[in-house]
């Protein structure tokens, strides 16, 4: 359900079409490598139920959640995808995986005897990845005991093992040493799977012909925010607009918002919009008299927040964006300001912001 536009406080703008380019984009990329979608975390804050079947439209057949709720959304999106859940097992529910056909990935030892003792008692195979740990130390088994399952007559044998997998930890930072040790690891134990395809690439891995293996798994590069560090995102899918509630003249020395955190240095023009970090602009994009938030455009001048950002309200320094009145637009995201241009001001990465975004706005997909 989507807020109408007449009752929420900014308009959430999703280019499904941009999103399709992007996928597209890392497909040209790989040179032919098969290109999954990580979709976790409700597409990244964009919606998975648009977003998984303008992936598949665009040639997508393979997609990662990380809880089993969103495999089961994903499932009546996407009826015939491969879906595989990141996070592990969960708990009792095995018989969701049968139920909508969802693939689990094995992350630990325990998880791949309760899913060996539950194809037993079924008597089918049923397909599962199987995460080894290289690096990051998060989920995984670690190398030894993938290479125990590699061995014939283990508890292996009670599943399909469909896909060996993996997860890079600093992919964004070319050059960093943990890469090449990971790809290493990695190299070692797909050896001991022949015939099971492989999977390492995150976006930043999919930059890298020795992480791209049999599947790539992107997510943040298909939502346009920066995947590596010093390269440019690709085409940007989300803006967000807000109108201009109120528009007030302050005096020199006034200060606005909470804590009195931010104090004009001249007589100024403040612009109200109805958002606010329960929004999910989150508080650190905000200005105060030591720190510049996050720009944003008004008039098609780059503005900065006045202030700190409350709950349900931001308000914005317009002084140099020429006549503004209510009505009129700020758009926070888009027109050349970046997922990443706030994230960076909020000392955060494009991840969060996208997967802050809140669910008051009112959202319109495009494409
Ligand atoms: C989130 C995630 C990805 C995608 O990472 P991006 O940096 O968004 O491309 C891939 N693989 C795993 C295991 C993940 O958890």
């Amino acid at each position: 359900m989507t807020i109408p536009q007449n009752e929420a406080g900014a308009v959430l703008t999703i280019d499904l079409a941009a999103l399709a380019a992007n996928y597209r984009t890392i497909v040209a990329m790989g040179g032919g490598v098969p290109v999954a979608a990580v979709v976790k975390a409700d597409a990244y804050g964009l919606g998975i139920e648009r977003v998984g079947p303008a992936l598949a439209g665009a040639g997508c057949t393979t997609f990662f959640v990380a809880h089993l709720s969103e495999a089961r959304r994903l499932r009546a999106a996407v009826p015939d995808a491969t879906i595989y859940v990141l996070n592990g097992l969960f708990g009792a529910a095995l018989d969701t995986y049968l139920a909508h056909d969802i693939r689990p990935v094995l992350g630990s030892r325990e998880d791949v005897e309760t899913f060996a003792e539950f194809c037993n008692g079924l008597g089918r195979r049923l397909p599962a990845a199987i995460h080894v740990d290289t690096g990051m130390n998060r989920l995984g088994l670690d190398l030894a005991e993938a290479a125990l399952l590699a061995e014939p007559g283990t508890a292996a044998l009670a599943f399909t093992p469909a896909l060996i997998m993996s997860h890079l930890a600093c992919a964004d930072e070319p050059g960093h040493p943990l890469t090449a040790r990971q790809i290493d690891r990695f190299q070692q134990i797909r050896g001991l799977f022949p015939g099971i395809p492989s999977s390492l690439a995150n976006s930043a891995g999919c930059t890298l012909p020795a992480a791209r293996h049999d599947l790539m798994r992107p997510g943040i590069a298909l939502y346009g925010a920066r995947f590596v560090t010093g390269r440019d995102p690709l085409a940007p899918v989300v803006r967000l607009d807000a109108p201009i509630v109120q528009v007030r003249g302050i005096r020199a020395g006034d200060t606005v918002g909470y804590g009195a955190a931010w104090t004009a240095g001249r007589s100024s023009r403040i612009a109200v919009v109805s958002v606010g970090y329960a929004d999910g602009y989150i508080r650190q994009a905000g200005s105060t008299d030591r720190k510049t938030g996050a720009p944003m455009r008004v008039n098609g001048v780059i503005c900065q927040p006045a202030g700190r950002v409350s709950m349900d309200l931001l308000a914005i320094d317009v002084t140099d964006a020429g006549p503004v009145s209510a009505g009129d637009t700020a758009t926070l995201i888009g027109d050349g300001v970046g997922v990443d241009d706030v994230a960076e001001a909020a000392g955060t990465i494009g991840y969060e912001i996208l997967t802050s975004l809140g669910k008051r706005y009112h959202r319109r997909y495009t494409g």
